[in-house]
């Protein structure tokens, strides 16, 4: 019988997508999935380090597995892969006691996962693989992909720009571009398999430029993929505000499968704090930003991200962030409470020195606002219809569907589960903070 894998994963969309190639790598090995844990002969956990609270996670999972252990009497392997494993290599082992880890593979060397696990077999010790490499290509047709409608894809991987907060360069390495041609391929070959959006993924992914031609930019990417027959929609993430260029507003407004939706990461409405986070870009820059895309896209909804607490952030510099977020009315923001990141310029340099008190008033002062803008934006759809790609049962009702506009809000709708992939017109009749709800329209 086929030995069966169970992967967890946390964090980004980056992980989803990398736990989807690692699941194509295993099966290509001969394993099969498993329904549970307990099912598992190997319980791969893919693992997140941006914020403290993802990687305590690991060491939570770790205990329940060993647990696992001693109720059922099985032993499976355990692998632990991604950016703690990068981040803490050989260190995992005497942290968790090395006995529940057989293999620590890093983020830049998950192909030799397969390989690693069959050492593993006759090896006493725990093998560590954490090495970088330079290939970013990745074979055709091994990704086992989760969803049956978006497929992942990645065309960056690492990042050069050391915000002062941020893990990902030294977690997952220095900027590494895919050839265009195989991103094409990839994406011409998952809309064959029936998915109807494309997501393409990067730290920066607006700085792509391809490796074997420097006039082939992302605006170029992105209408290389809009022409792909059968792609509906295609989404990106994440730009960063300083690489984003006029180009790349014009494939936005003229491209038509191309999302009139823009997660654009602010981080703080504070120039001083921008600086001292090494964001490269100011308050004034961002604004102006989102005014030129307003103007190319009037329909364009918005997203960002916002770190608040960082270090030496004042009660002006947060309103700062108050008044910018509601200047600009984002469509989502994700906001996290600053935590020091191991390797990190700010945990090197800086003092994490505001209390963990005033970081909590403030992300829920932040939280509380945005729900009231987000009750605004959403209620401001009833009465009007939108194009809904449908893409699985609703979460809370199960006899409901949810899809997204091209904007990304989430609406859920009546339906029969065959809509999955579909587009079908939306006429909005409720709306809350989070999502919108409608029928089909007639
Ligand atoms: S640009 Fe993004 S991925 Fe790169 S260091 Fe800054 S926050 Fe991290």
């Amino acid at each position: 019988m086929s030995p069966r894998y169970f992967i967890e994963t946390y964090g980004c969309q980056m992980n989803v997508h990398d736990s989807e190639r690692m699941a194509g790598l295993l099966e290509e090995a001969g394993y099969q999935p498993a329904a549970t844990d307990a099912d598992a002969d190997l319980i791969v956990v893919n693992t997140c380090s941006v914020r403290e609270h993802a990687e305590d996670k690991l060491y939570t999972r770790l205990g329940e597995i060993n647990a696992l252990e001693e109720r059922t009497g099985r032993r499976p392997a355990v692998a632990v892969a991604g950016c703690v494993a990068q981040q803490e290599g050989r260190r995992l082992l005497t942290s968790t006691n090395g006995h529940v880890i057989d293999v620590v593979v890093g983020t830049q060397r998950q192909r030799f996962l397969p390989m690693l696990l069959e050492r593993a077999r006759t090896d006493p010790f725990a093998l560590v693989d954490t090495d970088p490499l330079d290939d970013v290509s990745f074979p055709l047709g091994i990704v086992r992909r989760q969803d049956p409608v978006r497929a992942y894809i990645t065309i960056i991987e690492g990042c050069n720009d050391h915000c002062a907060f941020c893990v990902v360069p030294t977690t997952r390495g220095k900027e590494r571009m895919r050839r265009a041609a195989d991103i094409v391929d990839e994406a011409t070959a998952a809309v064959a398999s029936g998915r109807r959006e494309i997501h393409l993924l990067g730290q920066i992914v607006n700085h792509y430029q391809d490796p074997a031609d420097p006039n082939l930019d992302f605006a170029e990417l992105l209408a290389r993929v809009d022409a792909i027959p059968g792609v509906e929609r295609i989404r990106f993430a994440s730009p960063h505000p300083r690489h984003t260029s006029e180009r790349i507003i014009d494939a936005i407004r003229n491209l038509p499968r191309v999302c009139k939706h823009l997660h654009l990461p602010i981080q703080s409405g504070s120039t001083p704090i921008l600086a001292a986070m090494r964001r490269r870009h100011t308050r004034e820059d961002y604004l102006r930003l989102v005014d030129r895309v307003r103007s190319a896209v009037p329909d364009i909804q918005l997203s960002t991200d916002v770190i608040v607490g960082f270090p030496g952030e004042t009660d002006e510099d947060f309103e700062a962030t108050m008044s910018l977020t509601r200047e600009v009315t984002f469509h989502a923001i994700y906001s996290f409470k600053y935590s020091p990141r191991p390797n990190t310029l700010a945990a090197m340099r800086l003092q994490d020195n505001v209390s963990e008190t005033e970081k909590t008033q403030r992300i829920v002062a932040l939280q509380q606002q945005q729900r009231e803008i987000q009750e605004g934006l959403h209620g401001a759809m009833v009465g009007r219809t939108f194009d809904v790609l449908i893409d699985a049962t609703s979460r809370r009702r199960p006899e409901e569907l949810s899809g997204r506009t091209s904007g990304n809000t989430t609406v859920n709708c009546p339906g029969e589960p065959s809509w999955i992939g579909r587009t079908v017109s939306i006429t909005i009749e409720r709306a809350g903070p989070y999502s919108a709800w409608g029928r089909p329209a007639t």
